[in-house]
């Protein structure tokens, strides 16, 4: 039967989430814990600058590609069955709201 690609929602913690994410580009990926560039999106388990094991993937395309959303949700479970799709924008936002919240409690 053809499977389709629908996006759930579930509470995660930012935290926890920015230590284990691998955030592509157009090309390559970068480690959501220490920004390191240049990650191969496809076949690195863990990060080469910081060690962070990645759990989680978030793709920029996805937001600049809508028409392809579903093709690259598709391409990444079938390449990175082990990581867990997130939306990009939501971290974003979540990561936004979170920095602005950290920042007026100071
Ligand atoms: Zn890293």
């Amino acid at each position: 039967m053809a499977q389709h690609y629908l996006r759930t929602f579930r509470p995660f913690t930012l935290e926890e989430v920015k230590k284990s994410l691998l955030v592509i580009g157009d090309l390559t990926g970068n480690c959501a814990a220490c920004n390191a560039l240049g990650i191969n999106a496809y076949e690195t388990k863990a990060c080469p600058e910081c060690g962070a094991v990645f759990k989680y993937i978030a793709s920029r395309r996805l937001e600049s590609h809508p028409s392809e959303r579903f093709r690259l949700a598709r391409r990444l479970a079938e390449k990175r069955p082990d990581l867990i799709l997130i939306d990009y924008q939501d971290y974003q936002k979540a990561a936004g709201d979170k920095a602005a919240r950290d920042f007026f409690s100071v």
